[in-house]
């Protein structure tokens, strides 16, 4: 099997998806960390207890080059969550992914990205980190 490199690319029907992430960026701006708290209070106050919400990363960990905070959801939201951040977005950058099989493969072959697509720090994912 060819070594997979940050160029490869698969097709995959992987169905064994357990939830999905949106990263919403805000990087080292105040005024865009504040847009980006505005959306995470509005977000929760429309799916309580629903979505869980992750706290604010003010530095970049793991695979993501950019501070952020994160909301993970089930299948059961998608179709609500997803158009309701496309419209609420507030021009932030925002990277939705599946959790399925293998945590390398669900960033950089199977995202959503709303706004500027930003470099994904891969490597973090190959080394097999799991802090997605
Ligand atoms: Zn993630």
């Amino acid at each position: 099997m060819p070594e997979t490199t940050d160029k490869t690319f698969e097709n995959g029907d992987e169905t064994k998806i357990n939830y999905y992430h949106a990263h919403i960026y805000y990087g080292d701006d105040d005024a865009v960390r504040e847009k980006a708290s505005r959306l995470r209070e509005k977000a929760w106050a429309k799916w309580p207890g629903q979505v869980r919400m992750g706290r604010f990363r003010d530095t970049a960990v793991g695979p993501h080059p950019q501070a952020m905070y994160q909301i993970e959801f089930d299948h059961d939201l998608f179709a609500e969550i997803v158009p309701w951040l496309m419209y609420n977005r507030d021009d932030l950058t925002i990277l939705l992914h599946p959790d399925a099989e293998d945590a390398f493969r669900d960033h950089a072959w199977y995202p959503l990205w709303m706004g500027e697509k930003l470099d994904l720090r891969l490597e973090f994912l190959r080394a097999g980190g799991r802090q997605a």
